[in-house]
């Protein structure tokens, strides 16, 4: 740290990202990426001819991707934020939507690591409000209390839902409060409050290119809400960097949205893959909550949290082990290809099979 730094920050502790290293090649179950590559249509869309356009700036008001993104959700475009990564749409919620103690911020114990940060970058005074025994959300929870209200639906690590009536409820309770639902995974199994925008004017939907889209690397994320919120996040990010998205991702974009297909399909092989592999991982002895998301979230009680990610990542497989008290018994395993899935299951017998001698 220098000593330049602003005293606000000094105490801040970052978010960790999933680890990238380069020392071999892993098979990467750890940051809840597609296992499949962007379709065709994108790989033609960012093409040299676009490349050629880097030195003009992107189109700040992202007009084509945003009605593209209307029309797939049946929406007006002024129902439509984008923004770099739904990281980047969290971080402008914290900013636009809370304020110290008189607006503060409510969020499952549980759930994902980046709500806590925010809080405390723009210092926001928040509860992180503890899961049932079983990993659920308990909906009581969030219906009589005055604050911003933030839930990732499926959750993660645990990849459990709310039912559509159950996120209907909260909205519902708090009218005056703003309920932001984080939906990164809702394309594998959850059930997508977007419409509820059209009934609510409190409400704002998140989502992300990164997971069923297979554009993480491109950075996109998309928010759904009626047009107050939308334009109130549309300030934030004209106050801080109008052209946060890149020429080469718009199009992807649009070229993701035109081959809405491709990806949904893929979203059926990787629920398919992950019945598969946490059928597998049980019948091993394994304890797997009911994932809606493409991950499989996973303990064994022959074999601590730590030591079944370390085993696995010597043998060259990358999953997620959190150090958080509560769930350090478990990894977070991203749904691969079958192959990918096929690895891990060996892996991990052949890690119990050594553990049992
Ligand atoms: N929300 C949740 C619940 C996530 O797990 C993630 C991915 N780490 C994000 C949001 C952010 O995804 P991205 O910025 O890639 O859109």
């Amino acid at each position: 740290m220098s000593r330049f730094l602003n005293s606000k920050y000094r105490e801040l502790e970052a978010y960790t990202p999933g680890e990238q290293p380069t020392d071999m090649k892993y098979i990467k179950l750890n940051t809840n990426e597609s296992p499949y590559p962007p379709s065709q249509r994108v790989l033609d869309a960012v093409n040299s001819a676009e490349v050629a356009k880097l030195n003009l700036y992107s189109d700040p008001t992202c007009k084509e991707l945003k009605s593209a993104v209307a029309e797939l959700f049946g929406k007006r475009s002024e129902n439509i934020f984008l923004s770099n990564g739904s990281d980047d749409i969290l971080n402008f919620s914290f900013m636009a939507f809370c304020e110290g103690s008189k607006r503060a911020v409510r969020f499952p114990e549980i759930s994902y690591g980046f709500y806590s940060v925010y809080a405390e970058l723009h210092g926001v005074d928040y509860t992180a409000v503890p899961l049932n025994e079983d990993f659920s959300i308990n909906v009581e929870d969030y219906l009589t209390n005055d604050a911003t209200l933030v839930i990732a639906n499926p959750n993660a690590p645990t990849g459990l839902c709310l039912s559509l009536d159950e996120v209907e409820r909260i909205v519902a309770a708090n009218p005056d409060n703003l309920v932001l639902i984080d939906e990164a995974y809702v394309d594998f199994g959850g059930e997508s409050a977007r419409d509820l925008t059209d009934k609510y004017d409190n409400l704002l939907v998140v989502s992300t290119f990164s997971k069923s889209r297979s554009l993480a690397g491109a950075r996109l994320g998309f928010a759904i809400a009626n047009e107050a919120i939308i334009s109130d996040l549309e300030k934030i990010k004209y106050s801080t960097n109008p052209y946060n998205i890149n020429r080469l991702t718009l199009l992807a974009g649009e070229a993701a949205i035109a081959d809405n297909d491709y990806y949904m399909d893929n979203c059926k092989e990787i629920i398919r893959t992950r019945e598969y592999t946490t059928e597998a991982l049980r019948s091993m002895g394994f304890y797997c909550t009911d994932s809606k998301a493409n991950f499989i979230f996973a303990k064994s009680d022959e074999i601590g949290g730590e030591e079944l990610y370390l085993a696995l990542k010597s043998r060259g497989i990358l999953v997620r082990h959190f150090t958080k008290e509560k769930i350090k018994d478990f990894n977070r395993i991203t749904v691969g290809t079958r192959e990918q899935m096929d690895a891990l299951l060996a892996a991990t017998a052949e890690i119990l099979k050594e553990k049992r001698k």
